[in-house]
């Protein structure tokens, strides 16, 4: 058996393994070095994020069972896509299928931000009052549909192998609970992880209130996008313990820490005063 049957055929144990033993590893580091001390109740962000996941998953199985592992499967029988039309080692297919997925995953990252309808929907992720690992997987059922169906189509134009897929969910997957992790790393040791992957203080930039800041570091696993296309900032202008994270539109436990009020985020009030929409009548 190959290391790829071996990947294919435990699949689901291997998401699982990285997925419980990363969240593990980063909620032990949290209580053992902080970053920052936390605003709301950890037990109340924390049963109803987890909760929102838990939900999130069963959506996902529920609306497409076969997920990106079987649209490459499909690519593969139809020999549709970039990697299924010419000929390439397989560690070159992977290695450029991660590269290019990550970078794709970055513009829709991007894009949420400047689209109106899809900030909606990505506030979601941002209305978290407090920064720590179960930020990382805290999105509206909605964008993690968004995020498949983009998935989708990078998959049948560039036809990776299924070896590269699965890797690359779990790699993001374990840098997303990493990098909205409060935990505190020696700036020295920050600035060196920060040349190869994301760091808990380059994304939490990225979740301060304040709008510029918030429109910089889009990046959840290489930091590379940010530098090459000039969204990158170093650090928040008043720090990482004093900065606020969360947006302006919800501060209140009922929005931004309760399902019900997180779900219906993207169906409440007017966008008139996020960056593209902004109108000064
Ligand atoms: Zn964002
Ligand atoms: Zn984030």
């Amino acid at each position: 058996m190959t290391g790829s049957d071996f990947v294919m055929n435990n699949e689901l144990t291997i998401r699982l393994g990285f997925f419980f033993s990363i969240f593990a590893a980063m909620a032990l580091w949290e209580i053992i070095a902080p970053r920052r001390s936390l605003h709301t109740s950890k037990a109340v962000r924390w049963s109803n994020n987890l909760g929102l996941v838990f939900f999130n998953t069963l959506v996902l199985r529920l609306v497409f069972p076969a997920a990106a592992v079987g649209m490459a499967l499909f690519a593969i029988e139809q020999g549709w896509g970039l990697f299924n039309f010419i000929v390439a080692p397989l560690w070159a297919a992977v290695l450029a299928s991660v590269l290019v997925l990550d970078f794709f995953i970055w513009l829709q990252h991007v894009m949420v931000h400047a689209v109106p309808v899809l900030w909606r929907v990505h506030r979601v992720h941002h209305a978290d009052l407090d920064f720590d690992v179960t930020t990382g997987s805290r999105f509206h059922p909605l964008e993690i549909l968004l995020s498949m169906l983009i998935k989708f189509a990078v998959i049948l134009l560039l036809g990776p192998p299924v070896l590269a897929v699965v890797l690359f969910e779990v790699i993001l997957n374990a840098t997303a609970m990493f990098n909205h992790s409060n935990v505190r790393i020696h700036p020295t040791i920050d600035r060196f992880l920060r040349l190869v992957v994301v760091t808990p203080d380059m994304h939490r930039v990225h979740h301060s209130i304040e709008e510029d800041e918030t429109n910089s570091n889009f990046g959840f696993n290489l930091p590379w996008w940010d530098r090459l296309f000039g969204t990158y900032r170093a650090q928040p202008r008043a720090g990482h313990e004093a900065m606020t994270i969360g947006i302006r539109t919800f501060r209140e436990d009922k929005w931004c820490s309760w399902l019900p009020g997180i779900i219906a985020i993207p169906f409440v009030g007017k966008v008139q005063d996020y960056t593209i929409n902004r109108r000064r009548q």
